[in-house]
């Protein structure tokens, strides 16, 4: 490796600094071999749209050279360096920096691992597209127009202005289908980019995803974890948001972010031309049908969102009532009455807790085993690290923890979160000995690596233990297992013939994948031609392989051109919407975007 090595650098920053001259020599003669040579064999290389236009990790030296040796050509991967004010560092023999580089087209930011001297891991994301920069900072908008203009409008006519032509006069450049969380940061990015967006729900107002929700449901994940772009909670905001704080939080985000939300405003079809590159998008807004013709669609319309209600025998002789958990209404109207959860997992559990709480006599059935964490064992041991006030006093960032979780390749994710379980379950052992005694059947995920792995594999299988935990623990909350049968008139039967009388039935039995909401408002199709959302090919239980090693079709070109998929928690939100607002910028400024590697379809649903 032929490297200027600054005087002033040594041992870890001299380390990283030689080994980046290398690369980028290696990249600037457009030799892809030489380049790979640089990576351990046993390697993994996370790109961000930043070379591959496309969420990807490459994992292994061969893949790299493949994926260099499409991508080079007019990439121009540059000025490689350490990012300012940050200092390489030796972690027990892998030396870990930050760093940043640039492309022909845009500027990139980084994480890099070296172990002896070679790249173990690599991440690499696109930050900004040049000439395109969000207006902040020093360039940030004036806001006033000094002088003196006889033509003067103000900031509320251009709104004004810009609300009554999007959609009738001027075609929206995006469309976003969904204005939860999902939909509503996306649209902030795209704003801040300058992409014409028209963000539609079928809801009246942005937030009432959440309102609409059980009454008693607070945000199982942290405040630190939660953060939207732009505008961060406050410091005196609670750990774990009530659902209808954070409605009004949302709904707030959207007046302030100057979004063109378009509330009771419900997509019925879509159909793309590939000879005009145009969807054409029946909607009907306030009971009124209109077509809207934008360029780009994304389905923003929630990874919980499309409920998976079954169909039992006999549901249809039940007389008391019976509905899935996302429209339960909560515990009020069922003092004192019989009331059935199917299901074990979060909602189950949350639904149980307040019913009991509010004197029902509740019976869950579980029908597969689950996953409990307690909560503040999740937040010290599991999050606390990246997302916590002790991490934010020790100088963490939103942005960078969100880096740090972003360089750790999935393809070994799990074996760094098996030990933080392994402390999890050693912790709280009394709970765990008790709640199996009492019958029920836990698990630690197919390989013991708990609660966050199982998220990001199927999304499902767990809670997040506030409480319920103990009721069904300690028998309140009784516990029925097996397969429902059949339901009667007013009971729930199993297939053991075990009868549960029932006033209530409530369905926390979980949601479908997202291409669903595509074979309802496209067609089945074009549903099967992009293949199952979410999931990362782990071959582990309902997250069939093969291994794709990112999420199935989130935030990343599909198979359907135009098409594109965003949603998840807060974090993923916050985080994904960066790249997907990227990739649809760089569209409609007409950058090339090729991209690479665009996942195959193994999975229809
Ligand atoms: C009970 C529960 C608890 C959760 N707790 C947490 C938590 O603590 N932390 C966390 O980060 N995440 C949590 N999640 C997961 C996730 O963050 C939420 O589901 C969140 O609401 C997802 O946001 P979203 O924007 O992707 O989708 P959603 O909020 O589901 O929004 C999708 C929107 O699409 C709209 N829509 C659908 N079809 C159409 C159509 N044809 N036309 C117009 N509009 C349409 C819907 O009206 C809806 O408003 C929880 C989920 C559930 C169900």
């Amino acid at each position: 490796m032929t490297a200027t090595v600054p005087e002033t650098q040594t041992g870890a920053a001299a380390a990283v600094t030689t080994w980046l001259s290398a690369f980028s020599e290696a990249l600037a003669a457009g030799d892809p071999a030489a380049a790979a040579e640089l990576f351990l064999e046993d390697c993994y290389w996370r790109d961000l749209v930043a070379f591959t236009w496309n969420i990807k990790t490459c994992e292994g030296r061969a893949a790299v050279a493949e994926m260099l040796r499409e991508t080079l050509p007019g990439l121009q991967p540059g000025n490689w360096r350490i990012t300012d004010g940050e200092e390489a560092a030796d972690a027990g023999g892998v030396i870990e920096a930050w760093i940043d580089f640039e492309t022909a087209v845009g500027r990139g930011h980084g994480h890099l691992r070296l172990r002896d001297g070679r790249c173990w891991t690599l991440l690499t994301t696109l930050e900004e597209l040049k000439g395109h920069e969000e207006p902040r900072g020093l360039s940030r908008p004036m806001g006033a127009e000094h002088g003196a203009s006889r033509d003067r409008t103000t900031w509320l006519e251009k709104r004004e202005h810009e609300a009554s032509e999007l959609g009738f006069t001027a075609q929206p450049y995006v469309l976003i289908i969904g204005g939860g969380q999902g939909g509503i940061v996306l649209g902030a990015r795209l704003r801040q980019l300058g992409v014409p967006t028209i963000i539609l729900d079928k809801h009246g107002r942005p937030g009432d995803q959440w309102r609409h929700r059980y009454k008693s449901l607070c945000l199982h994940d942290p405040v630190w974890y939660d953060h939207l772009p732009y505008l961060k909670f406050p410091a005196n905001w609670p750990v774990f948001a009530p659902k209808d704080k954070i409605a009004d939080w949302l709904e707030s985000y959207t007046t302030i972010m100057e979004l063109n939300y378009w509330g009771n405003a419900e997509a019925k079809s879509a159909a793309f031309s590939e000879a005009t590159g145009e969807w054409t998008v029946n909607i009907e807004r306030d009971g009124q049908p209109m077509v809207l013709r934008p360029r780009q669609l994304v389905l923003a319309t929630g990874v919980s969102g499309k409920p998976n209600l079954p169909s039992f025998p006999g549901m249809d002789r039940f007389r008391g009532d019976q509905h899935h958990s996302s429209v339960h209404p909560g515990p009020d109207a069922y003092r004192g009455k019989r009331c059935v959860v199917i299901g074990s997992n979060n909602s189950a559990f949350d639904i149980c807790g307040a019913l009991w709480e509010n004197g029902a006599d509740v019976t869950m059935v579980q029908r597969s085993s689950s996953h409990i964490v307690k909560s503040d064992s999740l937040m010290e041991i599991g999050v606390g690290a990246l997302y916590s006030e002790q991490a934010v006093a020790a100088g963490m960032t939103t942005e960078k923890a969100d880096m740090v979780f972003a360089s750790l390749p999935y393809r070994i994710m799990h074996e760094f979160q098996i030990p933080l379980y392994d402390q999890m379950r050693e912790r709280d052992k009394d709970f765990y000995d008790r709640l199996e005694s009492a019958g029920f059947d836990h698990d630690w995920g197919d390989d013991g690596s708990g609660l966050f792995m199982k998220y990001l594999r199927r999304g499902s299988g767990y809670y997040i233990d506030t409480g319920a935990g103990d009721l069904v623990a300690n028998g309140d909350v009784k516990l029925a297992k097996g397969q429902v049968d059949h339901l009667t008139e007013d009971a729930v039967v199993l297939d053991d013939g075990t009868e549960l009388p029932a006033d209530l039935v409530v369905y926390a039995t979980g949601y479908g994948s997202m291409n669903g909401w595509v074979a309802d408002l496209i067609s089945p199709e074009v549903a099967d031609k992009v293949g199952k959302c979410w999931g990362l090919g782990s071959d582990t239980t309902k997250d069939p392989g093969p291994w794709e090693g990112e999420q199935r079709n989130m935030w990343k070109p599909t198979q359907q051109d135009a098409l594109w998929f965003q949603g998840g928690n807060l974090h993923q939100s916050r985080y994904y919407s960066l790249y997907l607002a990227l990739q649809l910028k760089a569209r409609a400024a007409g950058i090339p975007t090729p991209v690479y590697g665009l996942q195959q379809v193994y999975h229809r649903s």
